[in-house]
């Protein structure tokens, strides 16, 4: 058991880790004066080892509340292999282990004990409470308290009631989403009107965002996963259970490990391919938003979308999932026409009153505007939560490739007035058609062979003008007609473009990469991967790691991160106490399977 020391000695020993992140000593330093406290971080920036070392330096239990009951396990494991005491409680358990967990409470051997938000608020629970000493309590993902956000839940509401028992016992409160209105939230329903807050950027500077034109979507992802993160892990989100299926499915068939998850499946079905998902190293899951929330493996090395978020809310969360452990991660994303106009009609259809719409409208702007723009990616996501990012990235498509744009007025005012000309109520192929001049029977037999507008694009392509109506529809210069099934019309924001009074500038779709051809990455990842020299050491030692991981029945980043086998095949220490001056090797790693490591590293027998 540790006895006082510092947070830096317990990060050390047992996290194996040199030194802590940005405000992570200070948040730790302001829970062990008994301050409480509110940490608004992006996923993956650290903010678990800011309850856990206080936890574990304060006398008494630290409680943890998650609603994450799948993960609980792992994370309790990921702590025991750091050498930490720590518990669980919650629905999966025996009445057995539970007395085990609830003894082990009761004579003083845990330090951290994770609970469900369901548990907490039970009488038996709070009798528990009642006779042990409590050093803290951590409520995880503390956004479901507010209705706000899309994973409310109504067992957090009552969490205030049975921490304000407790007087002079420091709460934490963690989230990685939070609004303004939601931020309110949590500081009001979790009674933390005094916290210290801790908010820090909301950048994920390893994550690479590039959106790309969808030409056949499903190849362009298996040549996306194949050329750059073979056997690798990620989350592919799709809109619909059914695409979910049969992406799924189609990935299985080109020899990916691939499974579906979605609302749809059966409780068990489902958590078991999140487990699978956890532990396999090349898993690939193909989801609806159902998928996710405190998905907390470390290595998720992708994250695709194959159709549109939800909203940039949305896409921020999702793509958040990637990268965690901080090494290079793709949030790719590719779309289409079709996409925008399903968007589009989606807001049309939306009930509510004018006020929610118009909040909708904005919202779908800005993720409409996200696809299509030419600046850093990074900037205008930064810039809609409210954080201005300096200048160019770097390590967005835009930065890497500088899209190119021309002065669309023209073809614009064409394509509009073709809408126009023809009744508002046409889609894009058969606009298209006309402004190509092409006379298709469907033109024929609308006598649109006849209009003025018939055969004045043959300067452009049938791509190029999809891509123009594309654009037109995203930017909200065209919006859809409900009457008629992917037709368009007109927006009083086409008017100045159709008078001439306001002109357009368009970005010129580079070409879809041909399938099958590496397509490579076109700027070195921040922290190199791996040099040639080293890595087959590295297979090897990913390859005992997944054994290790098998036989305890665990996901192999809780035996050990990539980043910490890169750097041991890199550095290739031949002690345990070299072993030790590894990145995210703690005292019980070493006990645990030091030497294993070490004779794969010198290549001898262990
Ligand atoms: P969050 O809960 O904020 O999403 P986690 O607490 O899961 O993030 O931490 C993300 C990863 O960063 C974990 O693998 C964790 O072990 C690692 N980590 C945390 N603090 C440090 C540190 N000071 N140095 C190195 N790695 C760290
Ligand atoms: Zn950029």
């Amino acid at each position: 058991m540790p006895q006082k020391k510092t947070p830096q000695d317990i990060l050390r020993r047992y996290y194996g880790y040199p030194s802590f992140r940005a405000r992570q000593l200070e948040i730790i330093e302001s829970v062990l004066q008994g301050q409480d406290v509110f940490v608004l971080m992006p996923t993956g920036s650290g903010k678990s080892v800011c309850y856990q070392i206080p936890a574990v330096l304060r006398s008494g239990v630290g409680i943890v509340i998650s609603p994450l009951i799948a993960l609980m396990q792992d994370q309790v494991f990921a702590l025991k292999q750091n050498g930490l005491r720590a518990d669980y409680l919650n629905s999966s358990l025996s009445a057995d282990d539970v007395r085990h967990v609830e003894g082990r409470l009761l004579s003083g051997s845990t330090d951290l004990l994770y609970v469900a938000p369901e548990r907490l608020v039970t009488e038996s629970f709070q009798g528990l409470l009642r006779k042990i000493p409590i050093g803290l309590f951590a409520i995880d993902e503390a956004h479901c308290v507010s209705q706000w956000g899309h994973d409310f839940r109504p067992e957090y509401l009552q969490i205030a009631a049975v921490t304000r028992r407790f007087a002079g016992v420091p709460k934490l409160a963690l989230t990685a989403t939070a609004d303004a209105h939601t931020r309110q939230d949590i500081l009001e329903k979790l009674d933390l009107s005094q916290a210290a807050q801790f908010v820090s950027s909301f950048d994920r500077p390893n994550i690479r965002y590039r959106v790309q034109l969808k030409v056949n979507g499903k190849r362009q992802l298996l040549a996306f996963i194949l050329n750059e993160h073979p056997g690798e892990s990620g989350i592919v989100y799709v809109r619909t259970r059914k695409r979910a299926d049969e992406i799924a499915a189609w990935l299985a068939e080109q020899g990916l490990e691939a499974a579906a998850y979605h609302a749809g499946l059966e409780q068990r079905t489902r958590l078991e391919r999140q487990r699978r998902f956890l532990r396999e190293p090349a898993a690939v899951i193909v989801a609806t938003i159902a998928f996710g929330m405190g998905i907390d493996k470390p290595d998720v090395r992708f994250v695709a979308h194959l159709d549109l978020p939800a909203s940039m809310e949305a896409y921020y969360q999702e793509t958040g999932r990637a990268g965690r452990d901080g090494n290079p991660a793709d949030a790719w994303m590719a779309y289409a026409l079709s996409d925008v106009v399903a968007m589009r009609a989606l807001l049309e259809q939306s009930e509510g009153d004018e006020a929610v719409k118009r909040l909708r409208g904005r919202k779908l702007e800005a993720l409409l505007g996200y696809c299509e723009t030419v600046a850093c990616r990074r900037e205008i996501l930064l810039g809609y939560f409210g954080e201005s990012h300096p200048a160019l990235c770097g390590n967005c498509d835009n930065c890497l490739q500088p899209a190119e744009t021309w002065d669309g007025t023209v073809a614009a005012q064409k394509a509009l007035s073709c809408v126009y000309r023809t009744g508002q109520r046409f889609g894009a192929a058969h606009l298209t058609d006309i402004l190509v001049g092409n006379a298709s029977p469907t033109v024929l037999r609308h006598g649109h062979d006849r209009l003025k507008t018939f055969g004045v694009g043959q300067d452009l392509s049938a791509a190029e003008w999809r891509s123009v109506f594309r654009q037109l529809a995203a930017n909200g210069l065209l919006t859809v007609n409900l009457a008629e099934i992917s037709g368009f019309r007109l927006t009083e924001k086409s008017w100045p473009i159709l008078k001439g009074t306001q002109a357009v500038r368009l970005r010129k779709d580079p070409p879809v990469k041909k399938i099958g051809k590496t397509a490579g990455r076109s700027a070195p990842p921040i922290d190199d991967a791996v040099d040639e020299h080293s890595r087959p050491l590295f297979e090897k030692l990913r390859q005992l790691r997944l054994e290790i991981a098998k036989r305890l029945n665990l996901p192999p980043y809780v035996v050990f991160h990539d980043k910490t086998l890169r750097e041991m095949a890199a550095r290739r220490p031949s002690t345990r106490a070299e072993l030790l001056g590894i990145t995210g090797v703690g005292e019980r790693k070493v006990e645990l399977y030091g030497d294993l490591f070490l004779c794969m590293i010198q290549d001898r027998p262990p």
